[in-house]
């Protein structure tokens, strides 16, 4: 088996991309990639201006960028560039401490 066998058009991933964005996101924890800390992202420092079109989360240790939110027209775009990576929880697993 190759690689071609494993491969699937992008549009394949939507089930699971509508599956992780349902969840609550502030109890979600990411890792900085600039320091590395790792912390949940309802206790990050979020910078806005009131009617504003969008939002920057930054790390609370380091300062770096972590998220960027705009909410612009009928579009959402979500920059993670400061972000190693990003854990949500399953909603099954709500509630536990894992
Ligand atoms: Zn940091």
């Amino acid at each position: 088996m190759d690689e071609t066998q494993l491969r699937l058009d992008g549009n394949a991933a939507a089930g699971m991309l509508r599956e992780v964005f349902v969840h609550e996101m502030s109890d979600a924890r990411g890792a900085c990639a600039s320091c590395g800390a790792i912390a949940q992202m309802g206790s990050q420092h979020l910078y806005m201006y009131p009617l504003s079109p969008g939002a920057v989360l930054r790390c609370q240790y380091c300062e770096n960028i972590l998220m960027v939110f705009v909410h612009a027209g009928e579009r959402y775009r979500l920059g993670l560039q400061g972000l190693t990576w990003l854990e949500i929880r399953d909603g099954a697993e709500a509630g536990t401490n894992v």
